[in-house]
């Protein structure tokens, strides 16, 4: 799936997110793939993506929230902490 779709794109950057929200469910421990920042360690009490099917830190939860509420643009994938720490390497 993912080897399909060009590395560096936005759908790129979806999908590994998106892949992430499946192996998240049985591992505690990832830091936020949007902010990188330490996350709760029992998964579910972190907040659930408005984006992907992916849990999230609290803080980037509320920031979702606020960016919604003030009707401005989400942040694209490929602006996320996971994509981005492929990139960089
Ligand atoms: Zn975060």
């Amino acid at each position: 799936m993912l080897n399909k779709t060009k590395i560096g794109t936005e759908e790129w950057a979806e999908k590994l997110v998106e892949s992430l929200g499946k192996i998240q469910e049985n591992n505690d421990g990832f830091p936020c793939p949007r902010c990188g920042h330490k996350m709760r360690s029992h998964i579910v009490t972190n907040a659930l993506s408005r984006r992907a099917n992916v849990y999230i830190c609290n803080n980037c939860g509320h920031d979702e929230a606020m960016l919604d509420l003030r009707g401005e643009d989400p942040w694209p994938f490929i602006r996320w902490s996971l994509p981005l720490s492929f990139l960089v390497k």
